[in-house]
C-alpha cells in the first residue's frame, strides 16, 4: 500500500514531466492547434487589464513550470491559476508566479507583520507628540 504523501508526490512528478513536454512545444501566442488540457484565455478581459499599444494576448493557457524563487522548489503554475490571475484577478501579462505556496504564505505574513510593526511605530510616535 502506497501512503498519501507518495501517491501525491508521484502524481506531482507526473504533472511536471507533462508541464515540462508541454512548456517546449507550445507557443501560447500563436499556436493553432489547442493543446490538450489548456484553458481557454478570453480575450476581452485581457484586453481590459493590459491595455498595452502592442498587445500580445495568450490564446490559452497551459500548465507552466517555474522554480520558487525562495525554496527552488520545482513547481507548477497550471493554467486554471494562470486564468484566474490574468483574468479575474486581473494580474498583468508579464507577470508570472515565482513562489510555491507554502512560500507564497511565508511571504505574505512576513508582510503584513512588517505593515503592522511600520503601524504600530507610527501609532506610538503619533502618542509621543
Ligand atoms: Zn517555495
Amino acid at each position: 500500500m502506497k501512503s498519501n504523501k507518495q501517491k501525491r508526490k508521484e502524481i506531482k512528478e507526473k504533472r511536471l514531466k507533462k508541464a515540462q513536454k508541454l512548456s517546449k512545444v507550445i507557443d501560447v501566442y500563436s499556436s493553432r492547434k489547442i493543446p490538450e488540457g489548456a484553458v481557454l484565455a478570453n480575450k476581452e478581459v485581457l484586453v481590459l487589464y493590459n491595455n498595452s499599444p502592442f498587445p500580445v494576448y495568450p490564446r490559452f493557457y497551459i500548465d507552466k513550470l517555474f522554480i520558487c524563487k525562495d525554496c527552488y522548489s520545482h513547481e507548477i503554475w497550471t493554467a486554471k491559476q494562470q486564468k484566474w490571475w490574468y483574468e479575474i484577478a486581473g494580474g498583468r501579462l508579464e507577470q508570472i508566479a515565482i513562489r510555491c505556496r507554502s512560500c507564497r504564505k511565508k511571504e505574505t505574513e512576513r508582510k503584513n507583520s512588517a505593515r503592522k510593526i511600520h503601524l504600530d511605530g507610527i501609532a506610538k510616535s503619533h502618542k509621543e507628540v
